[in-house]
């Protein structure tokens, strides 16, 4: 507003008073202030009160109260705080505006007002009962009739949130217990929290308005001094790990952030500093560095994205890479193959499907590109850092070549045997029939059709049909082993009587136990024990047990037995085929059954034989789902079980 000052308008001034009118009728300037005893009046050129507009456009409440407090005159951002209308407002009582325990304060504050400026914060009673906090500023109203004050009301609804929320963040910053203070551009420190003052061992009074870098030992402060150009830049820094200068000279690892202060023109003023104690946790990560060191295995630990953490040695060797180049890689770029369970296999446990990882083979990549298998194995571990997934790789290729190895082996082995049982099945016919020969002539001599024979030539010839005998058996015996190492020996199974087996073996072996003078019987109660089996094979168990009876036996009998029996749950036929010979020794007893194994009686005292029957007879049993079990005492005789189902199964 463009205005004129009078003055006091006195005589000899008419001139100026004349040319100010003027300038009013003319439009230059919008009022004319004239002080008088009374005050200062404005006069504009319309007849308005230019203050009142001034007033109105106030985001403050004003208004003009007598010195009784009524209301004389109210804004309408003062009705607008109180939630009436103007209407409502002009002509109450200030008082009836303010909160019950306010009213006294109030009334203090008017009645000061009029001696001079009063300043005090009330409580608004609004509309409706709503507190408004509010800064009332009481000043004598001039030239008012019957005198008069004006009121100025601030709300302060915001100024008081945002000291609220100042004060929250105060606390919370001091209860921290990261060190948190501030620092000025030129280093100074600013403000220093009881999280610092704990941690580093030094209060606010020591530290405020000196330079930060005392609180870093020297070696950190060239690092600070390159943080604090990029904080000038407006940058913020995350988590550097520094060494701070800790109580009684002692150093705190802590991972530093920095972040700009700017003023409202966005000028960066300063920095905020947030510094964590990382000791404990270097410490932590340290003690799991060694462990992972002390392993045999390749260890890769990654984080929650796959990306790798800590790697040992054994790790940068089978990989070739530095340490500080697997770090920060994803850990599936260092596998091939086989990466695709490994991931569902880490989701699996995520979801909680066991927390221990199963192992597998995977194809790992080398950083030259070459690969590798590997035998790899995760596991989900918890730490201070949260949870990392630790893989343990184990390079298998030497296993791998010795697969490859054992596998052609296997081939070649496999393909001698077929040569082997090529060779047995085209020998056994040529064997066979000279030595079936050999003994039939042997007995025809034997039997003097031919002419009388002198003593000399029977005992000889008895010998070359024993010999023929033994090796027409040893011959049998490793066909028939042939046979069943090769698989080829099928089963035809049917019922046997169990007794007419067991006599159709005496019968044969009844010549030899009559020429060593033993006697030969069935047990009783054997008739009727039927089994479901193989009668081949029934007959040869049975024949090398009783030939080994007569065979180990110089004087009494050999029994033979048929009976059937539960056994276990189960129905089984049990053959027993006693003797009362030279029995076996308690530390012979394992080896019995073992391929080509002799006891030291038997060769002691000449048998023949070659150590195989057992074995043999043993297969045999197990070919035909039972087996065979022995009880014997050394110089007392023996007994030998087979013992079968009774009916054949499979
Ligand atoms: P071989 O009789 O051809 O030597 P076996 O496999 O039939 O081979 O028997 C292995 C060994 O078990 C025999 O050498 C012998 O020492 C011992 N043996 C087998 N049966 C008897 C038995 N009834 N009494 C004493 N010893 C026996």
């Amino acid at each position: 507003m463009r205005g004129l000052s009078g003055g006091g308008v006195k005589g000899g001034k008419r001139e100026r008073i004349a040319q100010i009118a003027a300038a009013i009728e003319s439009g230059e300037v919008d009022a004319l202030v004239v002080s008088t005893p009374a005050g200062q009046r404005v006069y504009t050129a319309n007849g308005e009160n230019p203050h009142r507009a001034l007033v109105e456009a106030m985001r403050e409440g004003a208004l003009t109260v007598g010195v009784d407090g009524m209301i004389r005159y109210a804004n309408q951002a003062f009705a607008g705080m109180t939630g009436y209308g103007l209407e409502k407002v002009m002509g109450s009582d200030l008082r009836g505006f303010i909160e019950g325990r306010d009213r006294g304060k109030l009334a203090e504050l008017l009645k000061c007002g009029e001696r001079g400026p009063q300043r005090g914060e009330l409580g608004l009673e609004a509309r409706g009962g709503r507190r408004v906090p509010v800064q009332v500023s009481i000043q004598p109203l001039p030239g008012a009739p019957g005198g008069g004050l004006c009121v100025v009301v601030t709300d302060l609804t915001e100024v008081e949130a945002s000291q609220q929320s100042q004060r929250r963040l105060a606390a919370i910053v001091e209860t921290s217990g990261d060190a948190i203070f501030s620092l000025k551009l030129d280093g100074k420190v600013e403000s220093w929290n009881g999280g610092a003052e704990q941690m580093l061992g030094r209060g606010a009074g020591e530290v405020l308005g000196t330079d930060v870098g005392k609180i870093f030992v020297e070696r950190s402060r060239g690092e600070l001094e390159r943080l604090m150009k990029r904080i000038e830049r407006g940058e913020t820094v995350m988590g550097v790990e520094m060494t701070a200068r800790g109580r009684d000279e002692g150093e705190v690892e802590v991972l530093l952030t920095l972040s700009p202060i700017q003023d409202r023109e966005g000028r960066v003023v300063g920095a905020s500093a947030i510094a964590r104690d990382f000791t404990e946790r270097r410490r932590a990560h340290e003690r799991l560095r060694s462990v992972l060191e002390s392993a045999p295995d390749a260890i890769v630990v990654a984080n929650g994205e796959g990306l790798v953490v800590m790697v040992n040695t054994q790790a940068e060797k089978l990989f070739g890479y530095r340490r500080d180049e697997m770090i920060g890689r994803a850990i599936a770029g260092l596998v091939e193959s086989g990466m695709r369970d490994v991931v569902v296999e880490w989701i699996g446990q995520r979801l909680g499907y066991g927390r221990r990882g199963s192992q597998r083979e995977v194809m790992a990549r080398r950083v030259d590109g070459s690969s590798f298998p590997a035998e790899m194995s995760i596991g989900l571990v918890e730490t201070e850092e949260g949870e990392l997934w630790c893989a343990t790789l184990r390079d298998v290729s030497e296993r791998y070549e010795y697969q490859k190895t054992l596998q052609e082996r296997n081939l070649q082995f496999q393909e001698a045997l077929r040569a082997k049982d090529r060779f047995l099945a085209a020998m056994s016919h040529e064997l066979k029939t000279p030595l079936t020969a050999i003994i039939g002539f042997t007995g025809v001599l034997l039997m003097k059709i031919s002419g009388p024979l002198v003593e000399a030539q029977v005992r000889q010839l008895e010998l070359i049909r024993a010999s023929a005998r033994s090796l027409l058996t040893l011959i049998t015996d490793l066909l028939d082993l042939a046979r069943l190492e090769s698989g080829k020996s099928e089963l035809q199974k049917g019922p046997v009587e169990g007794r007419e087996v067991l006599e159709e073996v005496m019968r044969e072996l009844s010549a030899q136990a009559e020429g060593k003078g033993l006697e030969m019987e069935v047990g009783e109660d054997c008739s009727g024990v039927v089994v479901e089996t193989d009668r081949r094979y029934l007959r040869q168990i049975l024949a090398n047990l009783m030939s080994n009876a007569v065979k180990y036996t110089d004087q009494g009998k050999v029994v033979g037995r048929v009976w059937q029996e539960r056994d276990g749950g189960r129905e089984v036929v049990r053959f027993g085929v006693k003797d009362t010979g030279i029995g076996i020794g308690e530390e012979d007893i394992t080896r019995l059954f073992s391929e080509f194994w002799r006891g030291s009686g038997a060769s002691g005292q000449r048998k023949e034989g070659s150590g195989l029957g057992l074995y043999l007879s043993q297969r045999l049993a197990l070919l035909l789902g039972g087996r065979i079990t022995v009880q014997s005492e050394l110089g007392r005789g023996s007994t030998f079980t087979l013992t079968l189902p009774v009916r054949a199964t499979g």
